[in-house]
């Protein structure tokens, strides 16, 4: 039993459906310590990764995963206050009007309800969903409650050899949340990470053996172009749902435009040059070997894909 004060630790380890998240859920799993595993799904998944949650602990004999969404109800209803209440004094037309409010009301899924109530998609400048799709849920919906039992441990999936941002983290720090967090795969290779995958016989998340570099957003808005490609190639299905979700996020808002990649203009648009381009243009283009100026200088930027955040909600690429 846990007591209330002075007392027994909880661990929690953070589980993306990746390799290094998984590594630690067996790492914590081998350490005899009863402990939580949280996934914050974000609805911008692939299928197999929800399977894959799904099946851990029975294929591991470890926890259930518990996964958090973040919910944008009241959001969503301010934002629909406002277009009804704002938009027509500002002189925009009645069925827009009547449109984009009713595209206020949430889908349940966090991902399209979170831009539909910013109005727009996130970016590697903007990144406002690792925030509130992955750290607030989890911190709300579940380390705010353990915390009120006793103190907290959150066990990270991170390695120094992901990247250079990831390598000054210290192995152990109190986080703002008022939990500390450890990392304890941080020495680790991929190899170390595979060989702990094998000695408890895991088959990992099949989107590696597909030739996936990472598992999180499909696609992350920072994703690379050799990533963007793949997912087109591999799961095209993925593609279409962005498309559908350019539309819906740009009939929601009063600019009448949004696109996934909002950084990138389109330069082979000759209609409406300088326009931003949507994410089949942007497919279009990781296609080619050589393309238009403005996406290679947008993409060679990406950082890797991946959540940038310190609590490893989910896997970069390996350099
Ligand atoms: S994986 Fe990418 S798109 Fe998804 S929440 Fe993290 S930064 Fe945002």
């Amino acid at each position: 039993m846990i007591r209330r004060h002075g007392s027994r630790i909880q661990h929690l380890v953070n589980v993306s459906g990746g390799k290094d998240s998984t590594a630690t859920y067996l790492l914590a799993l081998e350490s005899g310590r009863a402990f939580r595993a949280v996934f914050a799904d974000t609805g911008n998944e692939h299928e197999w990764t929800y399977t894959f949650i799904q099946q851990l602990a029975a294929r591991t004999g470890g926890p259930e995963i518990e996964i958090v969404r973040a919910d944008f109800t009241a959001q969503l209803a301010r934002h629909r206050a406002f277009v009804l209440r704002e938009w027509p004094r500002m002189g925009v037309a009645d069925h827009i009007v009547r449109e984009a409010a009713a595209l206020h009301e949430p889908t349940g899924i966090p991902f399209l309800d979170l831009c539909i109530s910013k109005g727009r998609f996130p970016s590697r400048m903007a990144q406002f969903c690792t925030f509130e799709l992955k750290a607030q849920p989890i911190t709300l919906q579940v380390v705010f409650p353990m915390l009120r039992n006793g103190p907290v441990l959150q066990w990270l999936g991170i390695r120094a050899q992901e990247s250079a941002h990831r390598a000054q983290q210290p192995r152990w720090n109190r986080h703002e949340t008022g939990c500390m967090v450890w990392r304890p795969i941080f020495r680790w290779s991929v190899d170390d990470v595979w060989a702990l995958h094998r000695r408890h016989g895991l088959e990992p998340n099949p989107l590696y053996a597909h030739g996936m570099g990472r598992v999180g957003c499909m696609p992350c808005v920072n994703c690379r172009k050799g990533e963007l490609r793949s997912i087109a190639e591999r799961f095209p299905t993925h593609i279409d749902r962005i498309e559908r979700w350019e539309a819906i996020v740009a009939a929601a808002n009063k600019r009448r435009a949004a696109t996934f990649f909002p950084a990138v203009k389109d330069p082979m648009d000759v209609e409406r040059p300088g326009t931003y381009a949507g994410i089949r243009t942007v497919v279009q283009w990781s296609r080619t070997s050589r393309g238009g100026r403005q996406y290679d200088m947008f993409f060679d930027d990406q950082g890797g894909g991946g959540c940038q955040s310190d609590l490893a909600l989910c896997e970069r690429s390996d350099p």
